[in-house]
């Protein structure tokens, strides 16, 4: 059994979905299970239809629209003739989420969003599913849904592994080609929940673990893992082989071409993740597997940006230590922060955060009622893994350095 994914980049146009057609010709397609994301940038497009509904319910129309234009040009070029069921198909998913709109009584943000923007995924899978049926590659269309169990924490649900297990085993046929989305579950209640942007990935690895899978492949627009992101850096190399810890640390420190969460089920189970081009499927890309050298051994550059910095000290000069740490994290739990990074000294204690859940504007007050606290906003988290004072100076250069932290392997740098 093998999984595959299909990100956004990989269809997002008709020729993207031509080519998932090509890549399942060229490596076989019995016994796989195929997860596609929404396709190019649809769940960007779905989120500015939750935010003109809760800000700006004008605009909300316009926003739908953008979104059924997008899919409609997609539909007619793949498809003939113009009655085809796909049509039917796509409409009626339209018809859900504009109802769901026009009936929803919750004020929730983070509900209402996971009620909406994950018709990306029943969309483009559906799609997906239709065009390989027409070309002969029979497959089952699965709703994730009914497989992967979460709890109710909108936008970014942690899976019941154990409900998941069986509902996978369940739903999925092993012999045959199946076709399902990524980034999404549901909850108790069966609400829709989804597993946090560029979730997709861990939803290839969550299906591989439950499904004892030989490897999970991720085929990207780019040849494999390389040693920094192409968006940044003009000079990069491809990594031939990592292990499930390098893989971790780098994906963990925002090297954005795995999903954070993607490695560790995949490394219990011992599962090779491959790291391939749509592209070029028959290349080798990136395997990721267990105790496997890092080759080449280059320093391998990370850049997170928008990211904030806090320096918090105390008001009166006591120790910043266990209790007020303690009580600290605790509200970066509640409003949704995420720690990259944390440095502290006797009376004063510094934080990168991610924050991706809007949560800083609720908690800067609180914090400023026990603390004396600085924030930068808009800085960047460079981390250099295998480095060497090269890579270092080069990496620096011309930036204003607000924190450094040096280990063995691994130096990162908050900088504006
Ligand atoms: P998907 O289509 O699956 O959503 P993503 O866009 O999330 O794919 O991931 C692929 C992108 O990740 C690449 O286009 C590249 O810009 C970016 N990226 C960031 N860091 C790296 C890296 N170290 N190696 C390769 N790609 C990287
Ligand atoms: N479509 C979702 C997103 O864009 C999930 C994914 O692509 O991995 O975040
Ligand atoms: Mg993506």
């Amino acid at each position: 059994m093998r999984i595959f994914k299909f990100g956004g980049a990989s269809v997002k146009d008709a020729e993207g979905v031509r080519n998932v057609v090509n890549v399942l010709q060229k490596t076989g397609h019995e016994n796989t299970v195929v997860v596609v994301s929404a396709m190019g940038k649809t769940t960007n497009a779905m989120e500015k239809v939750v935010n003109a509904y809760f800000q700006n319910k004008d605009q909300v129309d316009a926003a739908i629209q953008e979104v059924v234009e997008y899919h409609k040009a997609i539909l007619h070029d793949l498809f003939e003739p113009k009655n085809h069921e796909i049509h039917h198909t796509v409409n009626r998913l339209i018809e859900e989420f504009k109802g769901f709109l026009i009936w929803n009584k919750s004020p929730k943000y983070a509900f209402v969003y996971d009620q909406v923007v994950g018709y990306g995924e029943l969309i483009s899978t559906a799609i997906v599913s239709h065009y390989l049926n027409d070309f002969g590659l029979k497959n089952e269309w699965i709703d994730v849904r009914e497989m992967i169990k979460t709890n109710n924490s909108y936008r970014d649900a942690e899976v019941d592994w154990e409900r998941t297990q069986q509902q996978v085993k369940k739903k999925i046929d092993p012999q045959k080609l199946n076709i399902t989305q990524g980034f999404l579950g549901s909850d108790e209640n069966n609400f829709t929940t989804t597993l946090g942007r560029e979730g997709s990935d861990y939803t290839a690895a969550i299906l591989g673990y439950c499904l004892d899978a030989a490897s999970v492949t991720i085929w990207k627009d780019v040849p494999g893992v390389l040693n920094a992101d192409p968006r940044h850096f003009s000079e990069t190399r491809k990594l031939e082989q990592i292990n499930y810890r390098e893989a971790i640390e780098l994906a963990f420190y925002g090297a954005s071409v795995i999903h954070p969460k993607t490695l560790q089920p995949l490394q219990q189970k011992e599962i090779q993740l491959y790291v391939k081009s749509f592209l070029h499927p028959e290349d080798a890309g990136t395997v990721v597997g267990k105790g496997v050298k890092i080759a080449p051994e280059i320093p391998c550059f990370i850049v997170k940006k928008n990211q904030v910095l806090l320096k918090l000290s105390s008001l009166d000069f006591s120790f910043i230590v266990e209790d007020s740490i303690s009580a600290i994290f605790k509200l970066f739990h509640d409003y949704r922060l995420k720690v990259d990074l944390i440095q502290n000294s006797a009376i004063s204690f510094s934080v990168c955060l991610d924050n991706k859940f809007n949560g800083l504007k609720g908690l800067l007050p609180i914090l400023s009622e026990r603390f004396k606290v600085t924030c930068h906003k808009e800085v960047s988290l460079f981390t250099i893994r295998h480095f060497n004072e090269e890579a270092v100076a080069s990496l620096l250069n011309g930036y204003d350095v607000l924190v450094e932290q040096r280990g063995k392997e691994t130096v990162q740098f908050v900088v504006k």
